[in-house]
């Protein structure tokens, strides 16, 4: 699960990470009350949108102004004019795809005055089981263009979890950030918390981009990506509070009540298979024919004639979906219940797309005898082979 930025930074101040004062504002007016509230004299006014490259990013509408999704602001006044211009408009970045996000929040800090922007993430290092630390002294850019051109300038190190962050580690970080003297001392402190908040929250990833010095020779936390395990989220009501669901694919969100393994793809051929390994083997022969899947769709073992009709309303309803690869192995489940199901749920959403059905295994026969009498206008096919070709022809063929 992602957070906003102004929710990241929230949970780091609570482990008593360095970040700026700010507030959240909805409207043009909270934005105002929000500056007020601040030092200023600079503001910045930054588009909360769970997506990164906000200050390159450009809105779509030109009422919004040329300027990006982070704007400096030099007045009360100023603020709350470009609340006006940001709320409610479409913010393009490169990590949005050309689509955007529209904003719907900002968040209203109290400006700092940079003098350098360096880098710090951290993730779970699968491979080495551990939490590793990812630094860099070329922070604010790209991480991934220094990543390409200058892998040199990119220091990690891992914590063993027996040990937990130890001082050395600090000094390891602070050597490979440039700092020295009293930012080295804040910048052991800082990896400390930042280790302890990770650990504590279960969090899959954490990106400080940028980690700024200060003119004051302060080190703050300037910008905050976070993202949680979500097979820990049972433990932290407080941060499953944090979820904004309009972030979220609302497909996928249909999906989850179903309890549904939905994953929105950018193909043309809905899929809707039982078995995760199935489901991979079906959008691999759907690549091989020369189209691509539109979702990934396992239904699970023991799926209901409800569930069935759920996640068919779900791959109907995206209009991406030019064609749809029905392929079931009738284990647990029975092949004349998916039958159903996909029948009653094309009765009640229609079928404006090519169907095609592969069936197999339990109960098979009476399966294929629901769907040939039903009426509906279904492609039955034989195998999985039979399947993929038949979709992909009906889908080119349209
Ligand atoms: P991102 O573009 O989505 O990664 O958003 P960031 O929060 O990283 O902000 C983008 C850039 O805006 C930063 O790299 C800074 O250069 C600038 N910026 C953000 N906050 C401040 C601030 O308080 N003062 C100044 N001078 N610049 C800022
Ligand atoms: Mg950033």
């Amino acid at each position: 699960m992602n957070i906003h930025e102004y929710q990241a930074k929230a949970v780091l101040r609570a482990f008593a990470a360095p970040v700026s004062q700010g507030q959240a504002a909805f409207t043009p007016d909270e934005a105002e009350a929000a500056a007020k509230s601040l030092p200023g004299p600079l503001y910045v006014v930054k588009s909360q949108i769970h997506a990164g490259g906000r200050g390159k990013g450009k809105f779509k509408e030109a009422s919004a102004g040329a300027a990006g999704g982070v704007r400096l602001a030099r007045s009360v006044a100023e603020v709350k004019a470009f609340a006006k211009e940001m709320l409610g408009a479409t913010l393009v970045t490169v990590q949005t795809g050309p689509a955007g996000k529209q904003v719907n929040r900002l968040y209203i800090e109290d400006g700092s005055d940079i003098d350098k922007e360096l880098y710090l993430s951290m993730l779970v290092d699968r491979s080495a089981a551990r939490i590793a630390f990812v630094v860099s002294t070329e922070g604010g850019v790209n991480i991934e263009d220094v990543a390409h051109h200058t892998p040199e300038k990119i220091v990690s190190f891992a914590i063993d979890p027996a040990t937990g962050i130890m001082p050395h580690h600090g000094r390891t970080a602070a050597q490979a950030l440039g700092l020295k003297g009293d930012l080295a001392k804040q910048c052991e402190a800082l990896t400390a918390k930042l280790y302890a908040a990770f650990v504590a929250k279960d969090m899959a990833m954490l990106e400080i981009n940028p980690l700024v010095v200060t003119k004051q020779g302060q080190l703050k936390v300037l910008d905050a990506k976070v993202s949680f395990d979500d097979n820990a989220l049972y433990r932290h009501a407080d941060i499953i509070a944090l979820r904004d669901e309009s972030e979220e694919d609302a497909k996928e969100i249909e999906a989850s009540k179903y309890d549904l393994n939905y994953v929105t793809l950018d193909g043309s051929i809905g899929c809707m298979v039982n078995g995760a390994g199935l489901a991979m083997a079906t959008m691999d022969i759907i690549k091989l024919y020369g189209e691509s899947p539109a979702n990934f769709l396992d239904v699970g073992g023991g799926a209901t004639k409800e569930k069935v009709t759920a996640a068919f309303k779900i791959i109907t309803a995206d209009p991406n979906v030019k064609g749809i690869l029905v392929n079931i192995f009738g284990g647990i489940m029975r092949c004349d219940i998916i039958a159903e199901g996909v029948i009653a749920a094309v009765r009640e959403v229609g079928l404006k797309v090519p169907l095609v059905v592969r069936l197999e295994g339990t109960n098979v026969e009476l399966g294929k005898k629901i769907i040939n009498e039903s009426g509906l206008n279904v492609i039955s096919a034989d195998d999985l082979d039979d399947a993929a070709q038949k979709v992909v022809s009906a889908v080119k063929g349209s």
